[in-house]
């Protein structure tokens, strides 16, 4: 078969599914590294593989050939190549432009909205920057109706600590937003997130922190 009649594979993997099949890989590799045991190395492939495609949605054969193909990587080069090709896979963030940015922010009088690089759309479960003059940081994310936009002040930590939405050990800072807690009245609500938006969606691997943070944002 040659590349020009090779089945085009489409996107068919979130960011944060993206970066889960990266840590498989990860353990994939540290098994070659620690054992030569074919029983113990095959348990740890077949097991990664499954936790992959138990996260998807029904895939096509081709989609789905993927996957398992990471079952055979046994050194660096070869995961390299094949996360290469996988992001080639990854459904993008939405494109927005500028006035749509602007429209999720009605409050926000002045917002300096970031460059944002095509490439970087593969690698984004949500959208955000520091606005350091103000202090501020904005966050876009897809919740429940459509796109939903929420900007708070963010301090910096001197320390690592735990990001509420990836939960790496990374360097955080606090994300504070004025949010309403109840027909008149606001209040302020917030917890300890990643201080890069670039690494926070590189190691993100679940939706499930960052909606429960997104569900503290909103509960009134
Ligand atoms: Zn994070």
């Amino acid at each position: 078969m040659t590349e020009s009649n090779k089945v085009k594979i489409e996107p068919f993997l979130r960011n944060d599914q993206y970066n889960f099949l990266k840590r498989q890989v990860k353990i994939i590799l540290q098994a070659h590294a620690a054992t030569q045991d074919q029983g113990v190395l095959d348990a740890t492939r077949i097991s990664a593989v499954e936790k992959v495609l138990e996260l998807l949605p029904p895939l096509t054969d081709e989609q789905k050939q993927f996957v398992l193909n990471a079952a055979a990587i046994s050194e660096s080069l070869h995961a390299e190549r094949y996360l290469f090709e996988g992001r080639e896979y990854v459904i993008p963030f939405p494109e927005l432009s500028d006035s749509d940015i602007r429209a999720l922010f009605p409050k926000a009088k002045k917002i300096n909205i970031p460059e944002l690089k095509k490439a970087d759309a593969k690698r984004m479960t949500y959208m955000s920057w520091n606005d350091i003059r103000s202090e501020r940081k904005y966050i876009i994310f897809p919740h429940r109706r459509g796109m939903t936009g929420w900007s708070g002040s963010f301090k910096p930590m001197a320390r690592k600590g735990i990001c509420a939405v990836c939960h790496g050990h990374t360097n955080i800072g606090l994300f504070m937003a004025v949010v309403k807690s109840g027909r008149e009245t606001y209040t302020s609500r917030g917890n300890y997130i990643c201080q890069s938006s670039e690494t926070c969606n590189d190691t993100i691997s679940s939706l499930q922190h960052i909606n429960d943070f997104i569900e503290t944002l909103n509960k009134f």
